[in-house]
């Protein structure tokens, strides 16, 4: 009998493991928020499961940041050698994710979807507005004097400038560089994994943070959830709509529809796969075959923005991050708001293009400006529907810089990309045909 039990118990677990974890995390939100209503003050018992959880993911932040961004920077090796279009892409992808966040930032400022989440009113959260440095002071101290001392005491944004300059430095040294860019190389492979494994924990510890704070302050916690989820879906769609539009039209002189029509697969392989990563294969064939760019260009400025271009998860920090602070309270000086600009912006480099990525680097952008790591529990029930827009935004922006750039290097060939798409399918076509008479057996 109890062998049967255990028999099925068995067969439950392992039912419950083969669901995706995004829908393990929005399931624990879920009975989160039914066992903190139904227990409700006595919910707070369940807290410590969730503080277990926000504590692993402090414990990754450090290490995890450090050797992603070696490797981001490193990965750029190609750019030194490709000269001006790696220059004009890195310089490309860290303006427009500058854009993209201060746009997050601003959607979430007039949405205000943490307001009237009275977290600030429970103890162990109450925080005071910290006293504003100075800007110079600010810009000063990003630079460690002691880069040890700024990893072990976790200044997330000492850490990341001095991390990019180790890595401009392990490629400027060449051949001498390569042991150890190969070293970080296996670190960042080991830091992805421990996440990966701190995520398996992610659907309990959501359990625990939810049941407490339903239980706290009952279901009314759910419409500001919802706010995150309509400011976020609106940024994307301004910045798809709007900036990368005026982008084209500007920069390019380019119609934008063209353009949209052009990456219509790419996008929506990105909203159903979450990976930007995963979405190169149909973001490199919407390139040559329907926007008409040189493959010489698509395959260098596309892999490079996988790796370093975030847009969408750089949107998505600037709105979540003051989710948090209103949620829990905490009045942003300015300084505050271009520490959040800067440090997403130079975190995106290091954000892998896989799904709930952007959810660990959140949980760093957050440490930064001294914000409560609990919000990013709230924010993980429901990371899935934001990271299906703000991969689509990745994807997007990833191939607007490719358009652009090949507009510049006049490697774009705007009758191919002016067609429609069955003239783009036989252009291709032909181009494909004449690539293979052309290259040598
Ligand atoms: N899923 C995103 C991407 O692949 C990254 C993120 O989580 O923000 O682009």
């Amino acid at each position: 009998m109890s062998k049967q039990r255990s028999s099925a118990l068995g067969r439950a677990w392992s039912a419950w493991m083969s669901v995706p974890l995004w829908l393990q995390i929005f399931v624990g939100m879920v009975l989160g928020i039914v066992a903190g209503v139904s227990l409700g003050e006595q919910a707070v018992l369940l807290k410590p499961i969730g503080t277990l959880f926000v504590n692993t993911i402090k414990m990754l932040i450090v290490p995890l940041v450090f050797c992603s961004l070696i490797v981001g920077v490193t990965s750029m090796e190609d750019t030194a050698k490709m000269g001006r279009i790696g220059f004009k892409s890195f310089g490309f992808y860290l303006c427009t994710t500058a854009i993209a966040i201060s746009l997050g930032l601003g959607v979430g400022y007039i949405i205000q979807p943490g307001a009237g989440v009275p977290l600030m009113q429970h103890e162990e959260v109450v925080q005071t507005a910290k006293e504003a440095p100075s800007v110079m002071q600010t810009l000063i101290d990003i630079v460690p004097t002691n880069p040890v001392a700024a990893l072990a005491s976790g200044q997330i944004l000492q850490v990341i400038v001095f991390a990019v300059a180790l890595g401009i430095a392990l490629v400027l040294i060449g051949d001498h560089g390569k042991p150890a860019v190969k070293v970080f190389e296996s670190l960042a492979e080991a830091m992805y994994k421990l996440t990966d494994m701190v995520m398996k924990l992610a659907p309990y510890g959501v359990f625990g943070l939810m049941a407490w704070v339903a239980g706290a302050y009952g279901i009314d916690m759910l419409w500001p959830l919802i706010k995150v989820i309509i400011a976020v879906y609106l940024g994307c769609a301004l910045h798809i709509l709007g900036f990368y539009s005026l982008v084209l039209s500007l920069f390019a002189k380019l119609n934008p529809l063209q353009f949209f029509k052009g990456i219509s697969n790419a996008m929506a392989v990105a909203f159903t796969t979450s990976s930007s990563a995963g979405t190169l294969p149909a973001s490199m064939k919407c390139a040559s075959e329907y926007l008409g760019v040189n493959k010489k260009i698509s395959s260098f400025v596309l892999p490079l923005g996988t790796t370093i271009n975030m847009d969408g998860t750089a949107l998505y920090q600037g709105v979540t991050a003051l989710f948090v602070a209103q949620a829990f309270g905490i009045d942003l000086t300015w300084v505050d708001y271009l520490t959040i600009i800067l440090t997403a912006t130079l975190a995106s480099i290091g954000t892998a293009g896989v799904p709930g990525a952007g959810l660990v680097m959140l949980t760093l952008v957050l440490s930064t400006v001294g914000l409560p790591l609990e919000g990013v529990a709230l924010i993980a029930g429901i990371d899935r529907i934001l990271d299906m827009a703000r991969t689509v935004v990745n994807v997007s922006g990833d191939l607007v810089a490719t358009t652009v750039i090949a507009k510049s290097e006049d490697e774009l060939d705007e009758d191919h990309y002016n067609a429609d798409m069955e003239q783009s399918m036989v252009i291709a076509q032909q181009n494909a045909e004449s690539d293979m008479e052309t290259k040598p057996l």
